[in-house]
């Protein structure tokens, strides 16, 4: 009996029974996973995760995070995607450290990252049949009712700079390169 944990699914198997793949020094993987991992190609956020982290691969700590944002909190793949994209490539916050890889961040930002790409999302429809180059980013908020429930209080965005920032970059980018849409 040699247990073993594998790279890919995160299950316990027997190396002496079960054919298997050495993925490096440590790690072992089935070897049926090795060569169709679980995780599909045109993951959006997988491929994210990879790319943030500098992995080979979504490691089973994060997949059982993603599982439990979705199961527990009602979060969507693309909405966790939107949520790190926020995090880390609007906002640019560090990393931090690679060694502990985690996305535990998500369920403290879920919401206002949300916001954020509703207001991009708003802009960009806004700007559909206008001149970009007409168009300004409000100084200072941005207010927004709620398309669907009357009488309720319009809500307000505050901006920061990074968020003013990326706001501008992309509504101009949309119209430098339309292939470049976003999906919200
Ligand atoms: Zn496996």
């Amino acid at each position: 009996m040699h247990r073993v944990k594998c790279y890919y699914c995160g299950q316990y198997f027997d190396a002496d029974k079960d054919p298997f793949i050495k993925v490096n020094n440590k790690r072992y993987a089935h070897k049926t996973c090795a060569e169709n991992p679980p995780q599909k190609k045109e993951d959006a956020l997988y491929e994210y995760i990879k790319q943030l982290f500098h992995m080979d691969y979504v490691e089973p700590r994060i997949q059982k995070q993603i599982k439990e944002y979705i199961e527990e909190y009602g979060f969507t793949k693309d909405g966790i995607l939107k949520a790190l994209q926020w995090w880390y490539d609007v906002k640019k916050n560090p990393i931090g450290d690679l060694k502990n890889k985690t996305i535990g961040i998500v369920p403290y930002i879920y919401n206002q990252a949300q916001d954020f790409w509703f207001i991009i999302k708003l802009a960009q429809l806004a700007n559909e049949d206008k001149d970009v180059k007409e168009y300004i980013i409000p100084q200072k908020e941005i207010e927004i009712a709620s398309p669907q429930v009357e009488n309720i209080k319009p809500k307000l965005f505050n901006l920061d700079d990074d968020e003013k920032n990326f706001y501008n970059k992309t509504i101009l980018a949309k119209f430098d390169d339309e292939k470049e849409g976003f999906n919200i």
